[in-house]
């Protein structure tokens, strides 16, 4: 879509403008406070090199606690802050205007995919997908280009068709049989160990990947027998533990994906 603001910028250096010497001549001279001591001439961190009096001194002011500079570089400063800030006010006012265009055209679109990243669980490639887009339109660019937007409702129709699919995981001990959706590796103190995520029809578990497996990843389809029991807010969703017996049944067509 057209990334045009409907409103210019309108914030102008000048609104941001804080004049530091009211009624002072450029060529005037003025002290300023050192930066790097705080006016005290005294320079903090450990050094060898002091002042007549044993007095680790500033470099910065060499020892003065102040900078004498004109006041037309004084001004040149605050005029660069306040460039600065124009700069920062425009570019969050552009994104707000794009933000809201993109409201315009799509309406409730970035509410859907707001609530759809809330629906899926950690795990789920759909998830981070989802994130990505929500990032452009809260963040970056405050608007989706068309093949986004396509992607966007793709994407929250194959949510609504896994949603639709979900059948109660089996609990207890049982025999688990399904394709790996992803893969994580976790760092504890007790060592590495290597987590998988399993897609059964209709329902996911989640577990370590068992050593008979260890070169299983994402696209496999595998088989074993573990201890599983389902989540409390949903029931297609289990966590397995003691898995044994695994084994690869089929080598994922998407491993290279
Ligand atoms: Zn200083």
């Amino acid at each position: 879509m057209d990334t045009t603001p409907t409103t210019q910028p309108t914030a102008d250096w000048h609104d941001f403008y804080v004049e530091p010497y009211p009624g002072r001549k450029g060529n005037e001279r003025i002290q300023e406070t050192c930066g790097a001591c705080g006016g005290t001439g005294i320079y903090t961190a450990p050094t060898y090199i002091t002042d007549g009096e044993g007095r680790p001194y500033c470099f910065a002011c060499k020892g003065s606690g102040v900078h004498s500079r004109l006041v037309s570089s004084a001004r040149a400063t605050a005029r660069s802050h306040a460039k600065a800030r124009a700069e920062h006010a425009n570019t969050m006012q552009a994104l707000a205007a794009r933000r809201a265009d993109f409201e315009l055209a799509h309406p409730g679109l970035r509410d859907q995919l707001t609530e759809a990243h809330l629906s899926v669980r950690d795990g789920n490639p759909l998830r981070l997908r989802i994130g990505q887009l929500l990032d452009s339109l809260e963040d970056y660019t405050g608007t989706l280009d068309d093949a986004e937007v396509t992607e966007a409702h793709a994407l929250l129709e194959q949510l609504e068709q896994e949603k639709a699919a979900r059948r109660p995981v089996p609990t207890g001990r049982t025999i688990i049989r399904g394709e790996i959706l992803a893969t994580k590796t976790l760092d504890s103190q007790w060592g590495i160990t290597v987590k998988m995520l399993v897609q059964g029809p209709g329902w996911r578990v989640w577990g370590s990947r068992p050593s008979e497996i260890s070169t299983a990843g994402r696209g496999d389809v595998v088989e074993f027998t573990a201890t599983v029991s389902a989540s409390d807010d949903d029931d297609s969703f289990g966590f397995y533990s003691r898995p044994t017996k695994a084994h690869i049944i089929a080598a994922g067509l998407r491993r290279t994906a």
